[in-house]
């Protein structure tokens, strides 16, 4: 006889994952309820609920009275074989109602490694894979997060792609939604008013040709919809929705304490992050509401942590000020403060001398290259001096380890630069050691974290090619060889991984086949390196008759169509060829508060674009 729900979780490791009825969870009567909302992570429950985004979407989606946004997140390996064996479909956790009987199935796109989890999740909650394969009485599958900027490996499998923000876009596309509900269904008559909502992208409405050789040829839009997508931004983060209440889970979850949003955006322009790009122009919360909302969350899920969180803390203009505002409170209530993300640039000693106040958190900078050379080029613009004055400030202050995050295979490196990675982490030894003051007794750590660079749409750098995995693999040799101290310790991301993700990162629609064979054959949880198989990946792509190296490995010509050239975040791709070509002059750029490059993203007409007229 099949097993209950309740009568799984007694059979599984953490059940807490699946069980729902957390503190601040929002339960609603379904009888008053207009609209229903699964909003999806694609990874475990531990790693989805760290997730700023979807404490947001939740909260702002539940204040609506006939709104209800419950979650659902991807069950571990045990709760799915059992789910499948009991006839247990995918359910939300605060009604353990099916996915497949709400109106919206939305998914976040955080990285692209979690593509077949997704199809996976589909097919668990019995919901055809394919956007033309479901009817009027299946759900709405939609996506937004920072993967949707390019959609298009994953067009055939959704109906929506939200882009940019979701703040306004999610509540205008549930209220059409209810609007149309009232007047009677039609999932096309939806689509194709939803299509014309500024950020909303339905791929079935564009049709993609190509070229002999593979690349794009054009994007065509089809009945009457806009030629271009534009992200949506929100322009005042002071009036923007912020929950009031984080929901606080039984168990252990990656980041498990309050988290208040400082700033959106990056005034800094380095030439590899997307983000940086993607989420311009920097908006700024002030000070007095970055301190109520801390205040509130801390009180209401009574956690004894938060932390800051944004691209790049110590790029707020007032963040002495809020430091000490935030203090004020916190050391009386023994609450601590954590503030990651911070450049070595912006950090004061000061500063590093107030956080201490509460603890000592591990330190983490990120040069991301080993020689200035290089560092002009990605236009990380921060010095070998700046860096190792800091790391003096931090020993002085009391800091016994530092962790550094570097990339290789970064455009027009040598080995040079490879070696660079490991006379810096020794620099940075050897500054601790001539510290005066350093504490009797102890040594210091330096963790050098290298990931492999992948090429991103929206960057300068998407017209490159990513290095061979045999490049890559003799750049971690030539490293490996070069640190002679145990003082400098190594580590590094898969190579294999980032060659999987710079394929789906630019990547165009004929890779749906590939991710559906991938879910055919049982892939799931490609994020987690026990289920990362390369060489079976390797074999479907051989199988489709795609080649992985045309989209990791290929440089781009200055006028190719990418896959994502219908999709308008603000900066220009005239901008992005400049600043490549910078790159190879080795010529910086000033950040957005130095001065305005010009990079298209004051057509949002807010923040610092704003900010400097
Ligand atoms: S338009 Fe100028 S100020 Fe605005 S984001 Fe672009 S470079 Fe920065």
């Amino acid at each position: 006889m099949a097993l209950t729900l309740d009568e799984l979780f007694d059979r599984v490791q953490k059940p807490a994952r699946y069980t729902g009825g957390e503190l601040n969870s929002v339960v609603k009567d379904k009888s008053k309820v207009n609209v229903r909302f699964a909003f999806c992570f694609p990874d475990l429950y531990e790693v989805g609920m760290s997730h700023l985004g979807m404490k947001i979407l939740y909260g702002l989606k539940n204040a609506v009275e006939d709104f209800w946004c419950e979650r659902v997140f991807a069950p571990d390996t045990d709760m799915e074989a059992l789910m499948r064996e009991n006839g247990i479909p995918l359910f939300a956790l605060e009604s353990r109602d099916p996915v497949r009987e709400f109106d919206f199935v939305g998914f976040t796109l955080q990285y692209e490694m979690c593509y077949t989890t997704i199809l996976n999740m589909l097919d668990l909650a019995g919901i055809p894979l394919r956007a033309d394969q479901r009817g009027e009485d299946m759900p709405l599958v939609i996506a937004g997060g920072p993967c949707a900027c390019n959609p298009e490996p994953l067009a055939d499998f959704f109906d929506i792609f939200i882009l940019g923000e979701g703040e306004e876009v999610n509540l205008e596309l549930m209220t059409l939604y209810r609007e149309h509900k009232q007047q009677g269904y039609d999932k096309q008559r939806f689509l194709k008013a939803a299509a014309q909502l500024e950020g909303v992208y339905v791929p079935a409405f564009y049709e993609v040709s190509y070229h002999e050789d593979g690349r794009v040829q054009a994007i065509t839009p089809i009945g009457g919809v806009p030629a271009t997508v534009r992200k949506r931004v929100i322009r005042d983060m002071d009036t923007a929705y912020y929950p009031e209440a984080f929901v606080v889970p039984f168990i252990d979850i990656v980041h498990d304490r309050a988290m208040s949003e400082i700033f959106r955006g990056c005034i800094r322009g380095c030439r590899f992050c997307q983000a940086g790009f993607i989420y311009r122009p920097v908006r700024e919360k002030s000070v007095e509401t970055i301190d109520r909302q801390s205040r509130c969350l801390c009180e209401t899920s009574g956690y004894e942590e938060f932390s800051l969180s944004s691209l790049s803390t110590s790029d707020y203009t007032h963040l002495e000020e809020l430091l000490t505002q935030l203090l004020s409170w916190a050391e009386e209530q023994h609450t601590n403060i954590s503030v990651p993300s911070l450049r070595v640039d912006g950090f004061s000693e000061e500063l590093a001398n107030r956080l201490n106040v509460l603890r000592r958190n591990g330190l983490t900078f990120a040069p991301e290259a080993g020689t200035q050379r290089l560092r002009d080029t990605i236009n990380k613009n921060l010095t070998e001096d700046e860096i190792l004055e800091t790391a003096r400030r931090a020993f002085s202050g009391g800091w016994t380890s530092v962790k550094l995050y570097f990339m290789m295979g970064l455009p027009t490196e040598t080995a040079e630069d490879i070696v660079g990675i490991n006379t810096l982490g020794q620099k940075i030894v050897n500054c601790f050691y001539q510290n005066p003051n350093k504490p009797k007794g102890k040594g210091v750590t330096v963790s050098v974290s290298v990931s492999c660079f992948v090429p991103k749409p929206f960057t300068p750098f998407q017209w490159e090619p990513q290095d061979t995995l045999a490049q890559l693999e003799e750049k971690q040799r030539l490293l490996r060889e070069s640190v002679t101290t145990k003082k400098v310790s190594l580590s590094w991301h898969d190579a294999k991984t980032s060659y999987l993700e710079a394929v789906l990162a630019r990547g165009d629609r004929r890779l749906g086949a590939v991710l559906e064979e991938a879910f055919r054959r049982g892939f799931n949880l490609d994020a987690w390196s026990e289920h990362f198989d390369f060489d079976a990946w390797m074999d479907i792509f051989r199988n489709q008759g795609l080649n992985p190296d045309f989209y990791a490995c290929r440089r781009r010509e200055e006028d190719e169509v990418f896959p994502w050239d219908h999709i308008d975040v603000g900066v220009t791709k005239a901008f992005l060829w400049a600043e490549n070509q910078r790159a190879h002059e080795g010529v910086t750029t000033p950040h957005c508060r130095q001065e305005c490059s010009h990079c298209g993203a004051a057509c949002f007409k807010g923040g610092v674009c704003v900010e400097r007229r």
